[in-house]
């Protein structure tokens, strides 16, 4: 039987028990079978032929300014930070090989990785560090019990139910860094405090007109509540009829901490509210890169069956949404350019450019009169969900931005930042950036 190295409180300690995986690894069943050079770790299953993608080829070693892989690697400068180097340790981790220095050094490698999914596109074999980061965590919540601070962001999709509590909270934690400290937080920026509940009412006298669902995930709904009213402004001006699915979480933040239970309880959850309008043929519509695409990718790995499925092939990103519309010639929405227009500096959610759908964004600017628009060339924002607000990566976070995005920002303080992704403009503006705007927001004010 092979050695599973398990950590406790910073120490390694070696059981005899063979690693069983967490998620549905069945997609790599037969990556690597025949290839004498696969290097397929002893035990892991189909989690270990995921980890064995890595050929070695070091690319992801290589200084690339641009795209996305891999900001670890690029904030630290040492192999052990980079996909491939997180890789080759793992499989010694699997093979029941690794010394605890070693065990050490992934565990913190495997922390500060931001999930980004640069890897996935920008890898030689689409390595998918990020969901082998969430078995990680998995295996090691098998020997560990959960920190508060994994727990409470894991569970904030239910916290947010109740604004007071979470209002109450986030002050408390802002008031006082020592009590933030305690749980693990980075207290060099205060936590984002939950907006007002925006008031949404979607027109229902256009019982014609073809039906979207615009599902509002608990942190747009909560945090990016202009997007959301903008997003329902422009599909009705496009002349849908809108239906709202609201607060209902895929459970991403449970995922990233590897608390799975959480996350197939919340996955499930809202698959059982999606099922009706599936059935109904609306397209699912989310306006949040990483809770919208989990729904095309990680959720597929929770062992959700043919419905989660279903869901994946009706998901679509609010620009990939208008951008196919476009493309089909079914797109009416007028719009108008502004006096007032600021040139835009668009900075892609990674996620966003992992499945590659900067290129709807770009399809769907072009539709604006005379709007001046560049995309940044940037990496991750280093924002990741709740990785800026860990202690352990604040400073990698921060040295993430000051890559590219923040000193592209700074030479040009008469544009506007667009950045679909809450973490990202959250991100930038705690940095002494702009606010940042979501597309949806851009097209509802140039409505003609
Ligand atoms: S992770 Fe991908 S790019 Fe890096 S060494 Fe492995 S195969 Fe090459
Ligand atoms: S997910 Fe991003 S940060 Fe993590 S290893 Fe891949 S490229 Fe690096």
């Amino acid at each position: 039987m092979t050695n599973l190295v398990r950590m406790r409180a910073g120490q390694c300690c070696v059981s005899d028990k063979a690693i069983e995986p967490e998620l549905d690894w069945s997609g790599y069943e037969n990556a690597g079978l025949g290839d004498a050079y696969a290097d397929i770790p002893k035990s892991g299953g189909d989690f270990a032929k995921a980890v064995a993608v890595c050929i070695n080829s070091m690319v992801c070693l290589r200084p690339i300014e641009k795209g996305v892989m891999c900001p670890s690697f690029r904030v630290h400068r040492d192999a052990a930070y980079s996909p491939g180097g997180r890789s080759r340790l793992l499989k010694r981790m699997l093979n029941g090989e690794i010394t605890a220095e070693e065990q050490a050094e992934l565990d913190r490698a495997m922390e500060a990785c931001v999930s980004c999914k640069g890897c996935k596109r920008e890898c030689d074999t689409n390595l998918d560090l990020a969901t082998i980061r969430t078995e990680y965590f998995a295996q090691r919540l098998k020997t560990q019990a959960p920190r508060l601070r994994q727990r409470l962001f894991a569970r904030l999709p239910q916290l947010l139910h109740y604004p007071l509590v979470m209002k109450a909270g986030v002050a408390l934690f802002n008031a006082f860094p020592q009590l933030a400290r305690q749980l693990g937080l980075n207290t060099e920026h205060p936590l984002p405090m939950p907006q007002r509940l925006p008031r949404l009412r979607p027109l229902d006298n256009r019982p014609e007109a073809p039906e979207v669902l615009l599902w509002l995930d608990s942190f747009t709904y909560h945090f990016s509540p202009a997007a959301a009213d903008a997003a329902l402004k422009v599909l009705e001006a496009a002349g849908f009829r809108v239906h709202l699915l609201k607060e209902h979480c895929g459970g991403r933040s449970a995922y990233s901490q590897g608390l799975l239970r959480d996350a197939k309880k919340q996955a499930q959850a809202l698959i059982n509210e999606l099922e009706p309008h599936l059935k109904a043929g609306r397209t699912v519509i989310g306006l949040e890169p990483s809770t919208l695409l989990m729904l095309r990718d990680e959720v597929l790995t929770l062992g959700l069956g043919e419905r989660a499925l279903d869901v994946a092939a009706s998901a679509l990103l609010f620009e990939e949404f208008i951008a196919r519309e476009i493309s089909a010639g079914r797109l009416k929405l007028a719009l108008q350019a502004r006096q007032d227009a600021k040139p835009i500096l668009v900075h892609g959610h990674c996620h966003q450019k992992a499945v590659g759908a900067m290129k709807s964004v770009r399809k769907v600017l072009k539709l604006i009169p005379e709007l001046e628009f560049e995309f940044i060339e940037a990496s991750c924002c280093g924002g990741g969900g709740s990785f800026s607000f860990e202690a352990e990566n604040a400073a990698d976070s921060r040295a993430m931005a000051e890559l590219a995005l923040m000193p592209r920002l700074a030479e040009s303080p008469e544009s506007e930042l667009l950045a679909n992704g809450f973490s990202c403009r959250e991100q930038v503006a705690r940095l002494g950036g702009p606010d940042g705007i979501h597309l949806a927001e851009l097209l509802a004010r140039h409505l003609a």
